[in-house]
C-alpha cells in the first residue's frame, strides 16, 4: 500500500501570515508519521514557507512551472528556481491550468519531464468535466490523460510520479464525488497503470481531489485505491486541514 499522501493547494490564494499561522500549527500538530503532508503555496510565498515549515513533516510545492529550463520567458519559473527555493513537488496538468491556462496534454507533459529534470516530484492532475461524465466519457478521457504522459516516460520516470483525479464538476463546487464514483475511477487508473508494471502500479500514490473535506476526508480515504487528497478550499483553513490530515 502507498503512502497516504495529503496535499493542500492553495491555489492563488494566502499571505505571509497565513503560511506563518500554518507553520506554527504544524510544529504543535501530533501528527501521524504514517501520513505524507505537502502544501502547494504560491510562488511567492515558497522560501519564506521553506523557513517557516523547517522541522515540520510538511513538504513544499508549487502549483505549475514552466516547461522551459530558463532563457527569455517573462513571467514563467522554471523547476530549477523552485527547486532552489525548497520545493519538493509541483502540480501539472491541474484542471484550472487545462482549461483557464490552454495547457493540453502535450503542454502538461512538457511540464513533466521539466519537473522530473531538476528532481521534483510532479503530481499529475486527471480529471473529466461534467459533459464528459454524462457522456459516459469519464474512463476514456481521464485514461487519455494518463496515457499522454505515461506512455512518453521512460520506465524509471514513471514511478516518481503521483497522480491526482480530480473530477472537474467536483472542484470548488462542494460537490464531492461519492466514495463508490471516485473509487470506480481510482481503480481504472491503477488498472491501466498495471500495463506498466504490477510494482509500479501498486506502489503509486494516487489522490483523490474535489471539494475534500474533514467532514468527508475519512469515507473517502477508507476506499481502497484511494492513497491520499488534493484539497483545494479546505487547506486554507488550518484546523479543517490539519483534520483531514489526521483522519488519513
Ligand atoms: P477544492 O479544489 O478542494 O476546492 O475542490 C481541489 C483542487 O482544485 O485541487
Amino acid at each position: 500500500m502507498p503512502t497516504p499522501l495529503i496535499a493542500g493547494n492553495w491555489k492563488m490564494n494566502g499571505s505571509r501570515a497565513l503560511v506563518e499561522e500554518f507553520a506554527q500549527a504544524f510544529r504543535d500538530a501530533d501528527l501521524s508519521p504514517g501520513v505524507e503532508v505537502a502544501l502547494m503555496v504560491p510562488f511567492p510565498y515558497l522560501e519564506a514557507a521553506g523557513r517557516a515549515f523547517a522541522g515540520t513533516p510538511v513538504a513544499l510545492g508549487a502549483q505549475t512551472l514552466s516547461d522551459q529550463p530558463a532563457g527569455a520567458f517573462t513571467g514563467e519559473v522554471s523547476g530549477e528556481m523552485l527547486d532552489d527555493c525548497g520545493a519538493r513537488l509541483v502540480l501539472v496538468g491541474h484542471s484550472e491550468r487545462r482549461t483557464l491556462f490552454g495547457e493540453d496534454d502535450a503542454a502538461v507533459l512538457a511540464r513533466v519531464k521539466a519537473a522530473l529534470a531538476v528532481g521534483l516530484t510532479p503530481v499529475l492532475c486527471l480529471g473529466e468535466t461534467l459533459e464528459e461524465r454524462d457522456d459516459g466519457r469519464t474512463e476514456a478521457v481521464v485514461l487519455g490523460q494518463l496515457e499522454a504522459v505515461f506512455d512518453a516516460l521512460a520506465p524509471d520516470e514513471r514511478g516518481r510520479l503521483v497522480i491526482a483525479y480530480e473530477p472537474v464538476w467536483a472542484i470548488g463546487t462542494g460537490r464531492t464525488a461519492t466514495p463508490e464514483q471516485a473509487q470506480a475511477v481510482h481503480a481504472a487508473i491503477r488498472e491501466r497503470l498495471g500495463r506498466y508494471g504490477d510494482a509500479l502500479a501498486a506502489g503509486m500514490q494516487v489522490l483523490y481531489g474535489g471539494s475534500m473535506k474533514a467532514a468527508n476526508a475519512a469515507e473517502l480515504l477508507a476506499q481502497p485505491d484511494i492513497d491520499g487528497g488534493l484539497v483545494g478550499g479546505a487547506s486554507l483553513k488550518v484546523d479543517e486541514f490539519l483534520a483531514i490530515c489526521q483522519s488519513a
